[in-house]
């Protein structure tokens, strides 16, 4: 939510922040600026729009010194507009800063400043820290200290850069609660949001912790504590390369990465199933293999698209391993006391790992003594690092803003930890061996489902003019309708509900006449029976009914509208695989409505603010 980057070095400075915020673009879209010196004053451009309505009045702007910051903005306070869009000056120009977050007391220190004669220009919260920090300088006369003490001051969270022509050779950066990555070239210094914006010039890298600020130099870094305590943070080798951040011919990063679905499911099984064993290898777990093992409940705390998982994690976990599962939205989680006990273990899922609902319930839950784990996609991203263990989904970077390879490989993790819990207790080899079998098969699978999308996207376009969408699942594809659901009004703006197929008839049935498609989820498994009457109920009521179904049945075949096949597998894996149509739906249907699939509106990615 939100991307920053600040740049010192030797490069030309406006197209590589140009750049650079492009490729964090997913994280904020509604205005964006940047900040560059020009003869000794700083010169700070900022638009309403996206990156390329900045790069359109930059384009000629040339920078006369290396030092610069830059920013892609996702409004929480103010409209997004040209006056609020970052970067923020003093009234006087001697500072420009970019910010991510919220400061929470912004209005009372507002409301001080006006009283001592500052003046105020926007509605952000943002321009009150750029304020306050030139109050202090006028008392300390040093740019280092006056950002220390005016951090002391707010309350929030914030990643900061900031540039000043009081010491206009040096980037200040610092965070509490939102990420920032210092990268480590040679002659050069990035600070930014994420690593996609760092790794075209290096792939060394610092992650700044909470409370600690950077000082970034043309040939110097140094990190601190925000009280002043100088710190020593390891450099770390990013492992992915450009052309993952990069579009590769697919028209929009969320069709890459539906498609790139089959890849990754192999990844995140990779080297971790053992299905000779029927079992499972979880290196990430072994230091808290004991607390599992006594276990007696597991929560799983989670937003959007993960809290979905979550809820196929529940149906997992509670089946093969037996031991009772809590799921909930980690913004509830935080705020409501939850009664933990000593042998409860919290597990949490983020696919950025700075989702920062669910950074405070880690804080929350490790706070109560808890034993918490990390199921995460960003590596070294904060949640990864502040769990006491984890398991990397190994999903690579997902930049489309609606969630769908995370997804697949968030549930195939869960699958992997709820057979290992399984193994533990009481789950048989034989077993274990043929949930590991099938598992394996799954990418195959998947393959098949995205190699025959013509029929998906026909009905898309059939029913793109529908004002609502129903949304049925039983069992494991419960969640899967939500998820459905939560993909088609992410990116087609088309209202859409996800319920338990049988709660139809306790009110949604309601909203069925011929003009509401119904899409149920409805591979062969245990309750298949019941959901067919499910369907009677909506023919009898002219819905269209547009049907997820196994291979071959023909059954559903007479009773649907349209029918969409997966292949055979286990109930509990169904889900990998029945989402997958529902993925393709939601795209097609948005690209028939033209609409900007991989930035929706009113969205970002990563949502680092509460
Ligand atoms: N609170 C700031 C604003 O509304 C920063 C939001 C962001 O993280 O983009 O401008």
């Amino acid at each position: 939510m939100c991307g920053i980057i600040g740049y010192i070095g030797n490069k030309t400075l406006t197209p590589l922040l140009i750049t650079g915020l492009k490729r964090m673009e997913y994280r904020g879209y509604d205005s964006a600026g940047l900040s560059i010196f020009q003869e000794g004053a700083i010169k700070t451009y900022k638009k309403k729009g996206r990156v390329a309505d900045l790069e359109a009045i930059t384009n000629e702007v040339e920078s006369t010194s290396n030092v610069g910051i830059a920013h892609t903005r996702w409004a929480t306070h103010g409209f997004p507009n040209d006056i609020n869009a970052h970067p923020h000056n003093t009234a006087n120009n001697t500072i420009s800063l970019v910010h991510n977050g919220i400061i929470e007391n912004y209005a009372s220190i507002k409301q001080k400043l006006i009283q001592e004669g500052y003046q105020f220009i926007s509605d952000t919260d943002t321009e009150v820290l750029v304020v306050l920090i030139e109050r202090f300088y006028n008392n300390v006369n040093d740019i280092e200290n006056a950002v220390r003490l005016a951090l002391n001051e707010i309350r929030g969270t914030f990643g900061i850069a900031l540039i000043s022509i009081y010491e206009p050779d040096k980037l200040i950066a610092a965070r509490r609660g939102s990420p920032l990555i210092l990268g480590i070239g040679e002659d050069e210094y990035l600070v930014a949001s994420d690593a996609a914006a760092i790794i075209e010039h290096t792939k060394n890298v610092v992650f700044l912790n909470d409370d600690e600020m950077a000082i970034l130099t043309k040939d110097s870094f140094i990190t601190k504590t925000i009280s002043n305590v100088q710190t020593n943070n390891e450099i770390h080798t990013l492992e992915i390369e450009l052309e993952q951040i990069e579009k590769g011919g697919f028209e929009h990063f969320m069709l890459k990465e539906i498609y790139e679905q089959s890849t990754t499911i192999t990844d995140a099984i990779r080297g971790r199933l053992l299905i000779d064993e029927g079992n499972v290898k979880l290196g990430g777990l072994r230091q808290v293999q004991d607390k599992l093992r006594n276990a007696k409940r597991i929560i799983i705390t989670a937003c959007g698209t993960s809290y979905n998982a979550a809820l196929v994690g529940e149906y997992l976990i509670e089946q093969l391993a037996h031991i009772p599962v809590e799921v909930e939205y980690a913004s509830e989680f935080r705020y409501r006391s939850p009664i933990l006990y000593e042998d409860d273990v919290v597990f949490v899922i983020s696919q950025s790992g700075e989702t920062a609902d669910t950074l405070a319930a880690v804080q929350e839950a490790k706070n109560r003594g808890t034993t918490v784990i990390g199921i995460v996609n960003v590596v070294g991203s904060s949640i990864a690092r502040y769990t006491d263990a984890g398991i990397y989904i190994h999903a690579g970077p997902e930049i489309g803003v609606a969630s769908t390879k995370a997804f697949t490989s968030q549930l195939t993790v869960l699958t992997l930890l709820a057979l290992y819990l399984g193994r533990m207790k009481n789950l048989s080899i034989v077993e274990g061996i043929k949930i590991a079998r099938e598992l394996s098969e799954l990418p195959k699978k998947v393959e098949e489902i995205l190699q025959s999308t013509d029929k998906i996207e026909k009905i898309a376009k059939e029913y793109s003019s529908s004002r609502n969408y129903l949304y049925l699942g039983r069992g494991f594809n419960y969640p899967v309708a939500l998820e459905g659901a939560l993909k088609l009004k992410e990116i087609s703006y088309i209202h859409a509900e996800g319920y338990p197929a049988a709660e139809m008839k306790h009110g949604p049935i309601a909203l069925i006449d011929e003009n509401m498609p119904v899409v149920f989820i409805a591979p062969k498994d245990e309750i298949y029976e019941k959901i067919l009457s499910n369907v009677e109920e909506v023919r009898a009521r002219k819905g269209k009914v547009i049907a997820i179904v196994t291979k071959n049945d023909n059954q559903m075949n007479h009773l649907a509208d349209h029918v969409i096949e997966i292949s055979e597998t286990l109930p509990i894996l169904t889900p990998i695989l029945s989402v997958i149509p529902l993925q393709l739906l939601a795209y097609f249907t948005a690209k028939e409505l033209k609409r900007d699939i991989d930035k929706p509106r009113n969205l970002a990615k990563s949502v680092t603010v509460e």
